[in-house]
């Protein structure tokens, strides 16, 4: 839910007691899709923003946080990342970060939505700067219909980068997708999947999350938060799980040596997201540290 007032736009978290509010220069476009409601501000502070059905996607200032945090600890756990699919994540700014890594051969942004992309390229062209790179690959429809389709132990990586688990994303975050993208990877293959707020969900949607990825078969299941201004108590964490390969360790010294530009990611960074916080270590019985294992 969101509202817009005096120059402000409030997201309202009514169920949390909580709201978040950006101060609003204009509206720069409003549309229904076939699947929701985007809206694009101009903000005073934090450069563009995206909004799906009343909820905060991303701004031009903070989104690099969430984008190399979905991307890099899992290129820098896989041995050898050569097949990349994201799920979502349409308006480009994973898919950019999975492309500054030389060895990705082949990546495919699985989008539902054509016109949040369209609407990207007009308005974020920073995130998409890499959409004509020959690797890049766009398929516009739905991305549980298309890990079923794919062919078994084709992908080296699945990156879910979906809105919250309501409407055309509540299938994202199911045991039989899970299943499906769990025949979807290789071997050694990972999954990593936005998992919401350690604070609002880690008993509830991360908890069942980390079920449902053993259940469907991943035998190693990690939550590494991050900050992320933006999004309810500006606390964010992303899910990566291993098809027989641990996902506690990684490849520390390309991670420093990694030949491009970041600004959240590091080597140090990816070991202090490891770190459970004790509540989270309790609530998901995840007790192996980096270090400890
Ligand atoms: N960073 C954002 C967040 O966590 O709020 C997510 C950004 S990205 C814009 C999310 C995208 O997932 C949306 O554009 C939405 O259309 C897409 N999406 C939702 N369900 C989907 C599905 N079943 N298949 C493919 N894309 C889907």
């Amino acid at each position: 839910m969101s509202s817009l007032n005096e120059g402000w736009f409030t997201e309202i978290f009514q169920d949390q007691g909580t709201a978040f509010s950006l101060q609003i220069k204009q509206k720069l476009h409003e549309e229904q899709t076939p699947f929701q409601k985007l809206e694009i501000y101009e903000t005073e502070t934090f450069g563009n923003l995206m909004v799906l059905d009343g909820c905060v996607m991303l701004t031009s200032r903070d989104n690099f946080l969430y984008h190399e945090m979905m991307t890099h600890p899992a290129l820098f756990t896989h041995r050898d990342p050569k097949k990349v699919a994201i799920i979502g994540g349409g308006d480009c700014g994973t898919l950019k970060e999975v492309l500054k890594h030389p060895g990705v051969e082949e990546a495919w942004q699985v989008e539902i939505d054509e016109r949040v992309t369209r609407m990207s390229e007009k308005y974020f062209p920073e995130l998409c700067e890499s959409n004509e790179d020959p690797r890049a690959n766009f398929f516009f429809g739905d991305g549980i219909q298309w890990i079923r389709d794919v062919a078994p132990g084709s992908l080296d990586l699945i990156i879910i980068d979906s809105t919250d688990p309501v409407g055309p994303a509540e299938g994202l975050f199911a045991l039989d997708f899970y299943r499906d993208a769990l025949l979807a990877l290789n071997e050694g293959g990972l999954i990593v999947q936005q998992s919401e707020s350690p604070m609002l969900h880690t008993d509830s949607i991360i908890k069942s999350i980390h079920t449902d990825l053993r259940k469907a078969g991943f035998d190693h299941v990690h939550t590494l938060p991050f900050p992320q201004p933006v999004y309810p108590t500006g606390w964010w964490s992303c899910t990566m799980a291993g098809k027989h390969k641990p996902v506690q360790y990684f490849r520390e010294e390309d991670a420093d040596n990694r030949p491009f530009v970041t600004r959240y990611y590091n080597a140090g960074v990816h070991r202090g997201a490891l770190a459970m916080p004790q509540f989270m270590a309790e609530s998901l019985g995840d007790p192996v540290q980096p270090g400890e294992g």
